[in-house]
């Protein structure tokens, strides 16, 4: 039987109320009274059978939990930036600095993808994209191509969790930037 449906009846407590339908002629609480009340059998004619409505799409909502994780991971990247080019420069060498760049880099760029990443779910769950390449494809209509060099990895990558995402573009955008000052600076 559906478990979704539900059979809405009068109790002996005198209540409107309603029981999922596999729960006919068992003992059910009543919410209003609080009351152990017998529900009818699903076939009675007052009980009425009516289906429960959908619940919110899956994966609508993140957890605010990750949403944390992206604001800690921003300001520990511009904090650790911050850090290392105001205050200890002059305790780096040159080829110091690029090397630890990765560890600023890296949570700067996984905290900014997270924010967006989530920002496109949140158009999937408003049923305006299909899947995040889509919602990124509505960005990049309204803010030009050049979104599209942020935006790439949406149009790639098929995951639906932020997550997964961000940790990819971050350890994607590190990487280049490591290759970039490598090729840059080769005697380093
Ligand atoms: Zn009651």
């Amino acid at each position: 039987m559906n478990q979704r449906q539900r059979v809405e009846f009068h109790a002996s407590c005198g209540h409107l109320m309603s029981a999922p339908a596999d729960r006919a002629e068992q003992d059910v609480r009543c919410p209003h009274c609080h009351q152990v009340v017998r529900a009818p059998s699903a076939d009675v004619p007052y009980a009425s059978p009516v289906l429960a409505p959908d619940p919110a799409p899956a994966g609508a909502a993140e957890p605010t939990a990750l949403t944390a994780l992206y604001v800690t991971a921003l300001m520990a990247g511009v904090l650790g930036a911050a850090l290392v080019y105001l205050v200890m420069f002059n305790e780096f060498s040159e080829s110091e600095l690029v090397t630890i760049t990765p560890l600023w880099l890296f949570p700067i760029v996984f905290g900014l993808y997270g924010f967006v990443s989530q920002r496109l779910l949140r158009r999937i769950a408003a049923g305006r994209a299909g899947t995040l390449g889509q919602a990124a494809r509505m960005s990049i209509d309204v803010a030009g191509l050049w979104a599209a060099v942020v935006l790439f990895p949406f149009l790639v990558l098929r995951w639906r969790s932020s997550l997964l995402v961000s940790l990819a573009a971050a350890v994607f955008w590190a990487v280049l930037l490591w290759l970039f000052f490598a090729l840059l600076f080769p005697t380093l």
